[in-house]
């Protein structure tokens, strides 16, 4: 049953019904206090045994429920294995046991725990024939056999609600660099006043994505587990409340967080499963309005997440690695993501939704008839034994030794489909498989078997049309060659022209030349963001508090005109601001710069190259921040040199390091030695 649907009613109200005490176990300790106060509320009566409570607290607990007035009693996996409570409740008057997220007794699952593995015995030693149900949100076919198997009730009855949330938008983006980023900020802005939350993988991302959102103006706060306790329950109260619109977190935040009106849930990174994935975009419109599901797709982060499963035991970290491939043939897959979900989850939902990006897009198909029939065909042709990535390589004609140990290299189908790649097969598999004409067996996790409609299908095929993939690293990029393309004319042609008269202007009055007041960068941005404030001009890449003090004051005045004439609404709400926090290196490099030390000494401090601490210092002085380094000047050149060079920047068009090295070839300048003075240069005359 989806979460959200009425799980925890399913045990609840039996329990009141019934007589005696009914267990509920669950592995959510944080969750235990608000599900018993909410009973409570209601006026039934409910306690939790778990490692929380101090021991006369967890003896007016048994107290009660030796009385018979306990309903439900919440317990933890780990508490429940203990050898005094296993004794207490043997003795109590136990109605039933519900067993809580369920998933958790399988090592298929996504959120295994081994103290699951030892419930069955456990509730044999409290009582014989104790009824028992067992219900979760998020269980493949696999997960869900293993459940029954591992409680030792195959027999029981099953129930399955559908999996599908009808108002979810399902959608998967290309992650890129820092694209990724304002596209998440334009996007946040254009749902004022809803509430959101954004997923990503690690601490240090969340704090950094909260970061940033915060910088550019939205009502953001970070929810992670290092975070101290009363922060935590601060930031997830203000979400609640409504205070903060955006919760950016790790997977931690939403376990049992019932915000009915939450409008979207963005992926910034890939979830490790498509149980974990369905989970957190299950928190999106509970209320069964509208809900959008957002995620950033690039291969890579499937690749970093690989990596970090390599510690894990052999046994878990191949199931690991299943449940990641899942993951990307998911978001690469260009057939409808609802049918994609659902039928990971074991259902079948017959048609495309055409309520997901996959379907309101167009695709690149290609009839399949032929290439699908070669598929069943070898899976019929190798008995049923093999899976995906065999029956791929054997369709390929790739020849090794597992291939041959087995004849396979002599069956009909070998080689049949060399002119294809790994890619395109493994597609028309992945989707024959969603078509219902091949099935994946359950027993032997990843073997393909034929399904019951194979065999009518090799006897009387029909045409099918099989979607391409779609490929992530082109669709980046496509879409950032465009973006550059288009980059000429993403900012105001006609304010960026009086943007570079009046900065030849205040160059000759100042008798500098042109690109120590603003590089052309800078100019771009302004005539794309319109700054109309000191604050906000000084947020512009390469100007600083410094600059604006300095040169601002006519540009200011000359957007604001502008705007005022053309009736501009400023777009200072899609420019990604960063936070301004300057990176320790720096600070250190601006401190050791200010004790006069020298560069070398510096960069071997910071362990650094000299070429990457030039880099640093260059990016310290483009942002408007004044640095001295002439004690470093006068020990690796003379007066003559200087002033070779000196010339030189004060009548260049451009400030560029190659032109300076081609029109200074005469004179035998080193790299180094111009970049040094043109540091110098900058921080004297443009800061
Ligand atoms: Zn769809």
């Amino acid at each position: 049953m989806p979460t959200g649907a009425g799980k925890s009613l399913c045990y609840q109200l039996p329990a009141v019904s019934k007589n005696g005490t009914a267990i509920v176990i669950s592995p959510l300790i944080a969750l235990m206090k608000n599900q018993v106060d909410q009973l409570n509320s209601f006026g039934i009566n409910a306690h939790f045994l778990n490692s929380t409570l101090s021991k006369s607290e967890s003896n007016r607990v048994k107290g009660e429920v030796t009385a018979g007035l306990t309903k439900l009693l919440y317990v933890a996996p780990e508490s429940l294995t203990k050898e005094e409570n296993v004794q207490f409740l043997k003795n109590a008057d136990i109605s039933f046991v519900a067993i809580d997220e369920a998933h958790c007794i399988s090592e298929w699952g996504h959120d295994f725990r081994p103290e699951y593995r030892k419930i069955k015995s456990i509730i044999a030693q409290i009582g014989e024939n104790l009824p028992v149900i067992a219900l979760t949100a998020t269980a493949t076919p696999k997960v869900q056999q293993d459940i029954q198997r591992n409680l030792q009730m195959e027999e029981a009855d099953l129930f399955k609600s559908s999996f599908n949330r009808t108002n979810l938008y399902y959608e998967v983006r290309p992650k890129m660099k820092n694209d990724t980023k304002k596209e998440i900020i334009k996007y946040i802005k254009s749902q004022k006043g809803k509430s959101g939350i954004i997923y990503c993988l690690s601490r240090k991302k969340v704090t950094e994505i909260a970061d940033l959102l915060k910088v550019n103006g939205i009502n953001a706060a970070p929810y992670h587990a290092g975070l101290d306790g009363h922060v935590r329950v601060k930031n997830q109260d203000d979400f609640l409340n409504e205070e903060v619109d955006v919760i950016v977190a790790t997977i931690a935040f939403g376990m049992g967080i019932d915000k009915p009106d939450v409008r979207y849930v963005i992926h910034y990174d890939v979830p490790k499963s498509l149980e974990g994935y369905y989970q957190e975009t299950g928190r999106a419109g509970r209320d069964g309005l509208e809900g959008h599901c957002l995620m950033f797709y690039r291969y890579e982060d499937i690749v970093k997440l690989e990596k970090f499963n390599k510690d894990k035991p052999v046994n878990e970290r191949e199931n690991a690695k299943v449940l990641l491939q899942e993951m990307a043939a998911y978001a690469e897959s260009s057939v409808c993501r609802r049918r994609f979900l659902l039928h990971y989850f074991g259902e079948n939902l017959g048609k495309d939704c055409g309520f997901c990006d996959n379907c309101k897009k167009s695709k690149e198909t290609f009839d399949g008839q032929d290439d699908i029939l070669t598929v069943i065909k070898a899976v019929k042709e190798t008995n049923q034994r093999f899976s995906m990535d065999h029956i791929v390589s054997m369709i390929r004609g790739e020849k090794d030794d597992y291939i041959e140990s087995y004849d396979h290299d002599k069956l009909s189908t070998f080689g049949q489909g060399k002119d294809k790649d790994t890619i395109h097969w493994k597609t028309v598999i992945r989707q024959t498989m969603i078509y219902g004409l091949l099935d994946k067996d359950i027993e032997n996790y990843g073997v393909l078997l034929l399904s019951d409609k194979s065999e009518s299908y090799l006897k009387e095929p029909y045409p099918i049309k099989i979607s391409k993939n779609h490929n992530f690293e082109e669709m980046a990029e496509s879409i950032s060659s465009e973006e550059l393309s288009n980059m000429g004319k993403a900012y105001d042609e006609k304010l960026f022209e009086l943007l570079k008269a009046e900065r030849k202007k205040v160059a000759k009055v100042k008798n500098l030349p042109p690109y120590v007041i603003f590089q052309d960068p800078s100019l771009e941005e302004m005539a794309t963001v319109y700054p109309t404030s000191k604050e906000e001009l000084a947020q512009i890449n390469g100007v600083g508090m410094g600059k604006v003090a300095k040169f601002g004051a006519s540009f200011l005045r000359l957007i604001e005109k502008y705007v005022e004439e053309n009736e501009i609404i400023t777009a200072s709400d899609v420019v990604v601001k960063t936070s301004g926090t300057r990176s320790k290196v720096k600070i250190t490099i601006i401190q050791q710069i200010d004790r006069k030390i020298d560069l070398d000494e510096i960069a071997n401090n910071l362990n650094i190259s000299m070429s990457e601490l030039l880099h640093e210092i260059e990016q310290i002085i483009y942002s408007g921040t004044k640095l001295n380094i002439n004690y470093y000047i006068q020990n690796i050149m003379d007066d003559e040199r200087e002033d070779i060079l000196h010339d030189y920047f004060m009548t260049a068009d451009t400030d560029k390091i190659r032109e300076a090295m081609a029109e200074l070839e005469e004179d035998d300048f080193s790299e180094e030695e111009v970049r040094v003075y043109r540091i110098k240069f900058i921080s004297d005359h443009a800061n």
